[in-house]
């Protein structure tokens, strides 16, 4: 089938490289010259497990193109995907100019039916809005061209994002269109062989289901750093409630580790974007208000550690940082703890020696050339000379490291452990003073 996706980021890029993988016929839009350029010549804008062989094999093989021009998009697919940003806005709702935008693109160049498919996170009454745009663009073209607008919400996590396309656990469709209905299930069949995954539904609820996702599991988040502020008061493990916990099948071990706060493009957006929702109906949402006044105090957990072991002064302090992505196995930075971990320390007067195994190029990107922060090829480079180490990262390379080691290479041999990724007993047993999440009976 001819698909066109608007939208080149970690959703859009993602999902062309896996529908052309099945042999669809993809061209992918974006306004990012430099992007698109880049791509032709196989360079891949971000990190994901498995995409940079995927995106090469399809592009050279022709089921896979890139342009800016967005005539040549709109002519090419019956089927045509937004995969824009939502950013939010000032007051935290989620930003829909760019998905307008496309809609808009779309009806100025459209001379046949298409089928508009909105993959991008947009809050309910957003394909009312799509529908507007379009009907409104179509009228001053005095064009009479009839269109169908869908809700098909993304559920790919970065860092498992290729993965999560070609296998996915649902696919969500919100339509009111039996038709369209029919044209989804081909389009997915290739993904939907083992069983059904596609879950039909009107387009509101549709829309509303990404949003109750990310917030449900952004809760388990916030609950579970709740509970660990509570272990470290009561003298109690966190990581011991954790199992005691997730061996009660209604529970479950997914989603429930504690930790320095969860960040990325999605959680925190969506999470105030639903809170916004509610606001402008009526609504106070007082779980998704908790959810988000708890994640905004975690992220100043490591912080607080480092000053109360420390002091507030701290000028002339070295850290060595261990992970500046929101999470393993990505690239991303938007939103993650440990920008407001090296922004607090900066303010405190320290210096940060930051190391990552993939999200280096992003950090000189947001930081560039500050003289406070230095960014280190290798995690043991980041150590030397070092007052501490703080970790915000779970990257399975950290998880293990050589203790003796790190030990010579501090100034100190304090941990600030952001992700529990020590066993506190023997980490103390080797000499060092080790600040974990919500681990009193332990450190
Ligand atoms: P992104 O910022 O990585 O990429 C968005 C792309 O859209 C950019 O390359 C930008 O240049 C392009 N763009 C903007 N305006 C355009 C236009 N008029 N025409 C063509 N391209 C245009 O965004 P992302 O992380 O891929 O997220 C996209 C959407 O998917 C968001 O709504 C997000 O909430 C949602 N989502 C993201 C994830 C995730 O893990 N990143 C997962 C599920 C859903």
């Amino acid at each position: 089938m001819k698909v066109t996706v608007f939208g080149i980021g970690y959703v859009g890029l993602v999902q062309a490289a896996v529908l052309a993988e099945v042999g669809h016929d993809v061209i992918c839009i974006d306004i990012d010259e430099n992007k698109v350029e880049n791509l032709k010549k196989g360079i891949i804008p971000i990190f994901e497990p498995g995409l940079t062989p995927l995106v090469m094999q399809n592009y050279e093989e022709g089921r896979l193109k890139f342009s800016t021009d967005a005539k040549e998009g709109v002519d090419h697919g019956v089927m045509q995907f937004i995969a824009v940003g939502t950013p939010p806005d000032e007051d935290g709702s989620a930003d829909l100019k760019y998905v307008t935008t496309v809609a808009r693109t779309i009806a100025e160049h459209m001379q046949t039916h298409k089928v508009v498919i909105d993959k991008s996170t947009v809050p309910v009454g957003t394909a009312d809005c799509v529908r507007a745009v379009m009907t409104e663009t179509l009228k001053t073209r005095q064009a009479d061209i009839a269109f169908d607008v869908v809700s098909n919400p993304e559920f790919l996590k970065e860092g498992a994002a290729v993965t999560d396309c070609m296998r996915p656990e649902r696919i969500v469709v919100g339509t009111d269109n039996a038709q369209v209905v029919d044209m989804l299930r081909e389009l997915y069949e290739p993904f939907n062989r083992n069983h059904d995954r596609m879950i039909l539904m009107d387009i509101r609820s549709a829309e509303l289901t990404k949003y109750a996702a990310n917030c449900m599991l952004a809760t388990k988040i916030s609950f579970m750093n709740e509970i660990s502020n509570l272990a470290e008061l009561l003298g109690a493990d966190i990581e011991k409630v954790r199992q005691g916990i997730g061996s009660d099948s209604r529970i479950g071990y997914s989603f429930i580790y504690p930790g320095c706060g969860y960040g990325g493009s999605c959680f925190p957006k969506d999470v105030q974007a639903l809170i916004r929702t509610a606001e402008k109906i009526g609504y106070t949402p007082r779980i998704l208000q908790a959810v988000e006044a708890v994640n905004d105090e975690q992220k100043l957990k490591l912080p607080a550690y480092i000053k109360h072991h420390f002091g507030e002064d701290l000028k002339g302090k070295t850290f060595a940082l261990w992970g500046l992505a929101f999470k393993p196995n990505t690239d991303d930075m938007r939103e993650a703890s440990s920008r407001v971990l090296m922004e607090t320390l900066w303010q405190a007067g320290a210096q940060v020696q930051a190391f990552d195994p993939e999200a280096m190029d992003e950090a000189q990107r947001i930081y560039g050339n500050r003289h406070d922060l230095k960014l280190m090829g290798t995690k043991e480079a980041a150590l030397q000379g070092a007052d501490a180490l703080v970790i915000c990262t779970e990257w399975k390379n950290f998880r293990a490291p050589d203790f003796e080691s790190v030990k010579n290479a501090l100034k100190e041999p304090v941990i600030f452990d952001g992700r529990n990724l020590y066993d506190p007993e023997r980490i103390i047993k080797r000499g060092f003073v080790y600040y974990a999440i919500g681990r009193g009976a332990s450190v």
